[in-house]
């Protein structure tokens, strides 16, 4: 496999997928992962053919597999669990993960009508560290975000902003938040926040003490509640922004303003846990008790969720492409695998929607590492002629599509630094399809 040659290939105009469009823009220090990415793609072995979807649009996965010897599959998770409560499509009621894509400048979502004007409180739903994201994002001053390579849009909405309340709703307790200790620290530490942390929903159970003795994560991140809420005054600042932990509720449904088109509050079930044989963990049961929460924009943070595209294996239950160690099977693991030759699977797509940058890299060298083995064993020799970029090429021209090259991102990111220096920011993102290949194709 010295020689080989590897083609990337991307739906946006842009590289770098979540690093691009999912890292908060005021954790610049996680993004600096893309100069690894930026040699890798420099390589003279390494095509970049962005604007390129896949599927009958773009390129299908039957033609790729035709043309590669390997085809990795690493789009990730670009859609959203639903909660399936009465209510979900009012006005108002987003996925975290759009609200991420509308504040990073993703061209789908430049569009969307956020509203931040029309309401003094958000809800958040979920207590991961997307949840945090997007809390932080709508708390923070905006002059720190001003310096941040944040969507225009975004900024100018946020400047005037009227949320002044956001709830972080968790159908679990606080030694099951799924946030990790580094970011609740960041949240806690955003500055003249007033911060509620209920300290009867800090009272553990003997399962809780076990858990939290088996997590360091869970641990540190029960102490830092702990230690906010025994600190914190009773009642906010007059004008102070303010961020409510709530607990042990889940969502029941979302309650419409008096047009009937736009979300009012949230309608929220008391819960209890319970041990759950089966998982070994601790899960929420609804108590039949329940209260309301006034609001005008709930953002549901409960996970992201892959798709499956045509002529792929795919397990709905769980959300990812069935695989042994990211070689792509059909049918389940271990013992109905057979296996697809050639095709492979790397990130979210292939594990769930969890783990951070680091957990990717030892899980794509994990796929890599099932590559070279086949390749070793000679399971990657074909009877057909495989006619790689050059046929790619063929493809994309009788469809009429217009790639973008690596050299055409490189026009585009070399646009958005200098937009971004006359702004006082790292980068002025351009959020606009037509645009970005305007400039890409200069
Ligand atoms: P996550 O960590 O899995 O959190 C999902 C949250 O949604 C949990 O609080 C979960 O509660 C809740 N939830 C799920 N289904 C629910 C339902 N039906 N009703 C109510 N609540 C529900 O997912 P994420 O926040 O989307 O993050 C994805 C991954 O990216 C994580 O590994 C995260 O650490 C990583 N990430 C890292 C950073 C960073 O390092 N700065 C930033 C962003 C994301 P339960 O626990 O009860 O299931």
């Amino acid at each position: 496999m010295k020689a080989a040659k590897v083609d990337i290939i991307d739906r946006l105009p842009t590289p770098f997928g979540l690093v691009r469009s999912g890292v908060a823009p005021d954790h610049p220090e996680t993004k600096i992962v893309v100069n690894q990415f930026s040699r890798v793609a420099g390589n003279e072995r390494c095509s970049f053919f962005g604007n390129v979807s896949l599927g009958s649009h773009g390129v299908s996965l039957s033609e790729l597999r035709q043309l590669y010897d390997v085809v990795v599959l690493a789009y990730g998770a670009e859609s959203d669990r639903s909660l399936g409560v009465p209510g979900e499509d009012l006005g108002g009621v987003y996925s975290a993960r759009e609200f991420v894509w509308w504040y990073n400048g993703h061209p789908d979502c430049k569009a969307m009508p956020i509203d931040l004007k029309s309401t003094d409180a958000a809800v958040v739903l979920g207590q991961g560290n997307v949840a945090l994201d997007v809390a932080r994002i709508l708390l923070r001053p905006t002059a720190e975000l001003a310096a941040t390579d944040i969507a225009d849009h975004a900024l100018a909405a946020l400047q005037e902003s009227t949320i002044r309340k956001v709830y972080l709703v968790g159908r679990r307790g606080p030694a099951q938040a799924a946030c990790t200790a580094k970011e609740l620290r960041e949240i806690l530490g955003i500055k003249d926040l007033y911060v509620h942390i209920q300290e009867s929903d800090l009272v553990k159970s003997q399962t809780d003490e076990m858990e939290l003795e088996n997590s360091r994560i869970r641990k540190r991140v029960f102490e830092l509640f702990a230690k906010r809420a025994a600190s914190h005054r009773s009642n906010a600042i007059k004008g102070q922004r303010e961020l409510h932990f709530i607990f042990f509720r889940k969502p029941d449904r979302f309650l419409p303003s008096d047009s009937g088109l736009h979300v009012s509050g949230v309608r929220l079930e008391k819960t209890s846990l319970k041990e759950n044989g089966e998982s070994g963990r601790q899960v929420a049961v609804g108590t039949g008790q329940f209260d309301d929460l006034k609001c005008g924009m709930v953002l549901k943070s409960i996970g992201y969720k892959s798709v499956p595209v045509d002529g792929l294996p795919f397990d709905m239950h769980q959300g990812i492409v069935p695989n042994i160690r990211g070689r792509v099977v059909n049918g389940a693991p271990p013992e109905h695998a057979a296996v697809e030759h050639g095709l492979y699977v790397v990130g979210w797509l292939k594990r769930g929607p969890t783990g951070i940058i680091a957990t990717n890299l030892y899980c794509a060298e994990e796929t890599v590492e099932s590559i070279l083995e086949d390749e070793k064993k000679g399971l990657l020799i074909s009877d057909s002629q495989k006619l790689g970029r050059q046929g790619l090429l063929q493809i994309l021209e009788n469809k009429g599509v217009n790639y973008v090259p690596f050299s055409g991102w490189q026009k585009i990111d070399s646009e958005e630094k200098l937009r971004g220096q006359l702004k006082g920011k790292p980068r002025d993102k351009i959020t606009d399809w037509e645009e970005l290949l305007r400039v890409a194709n200069a």
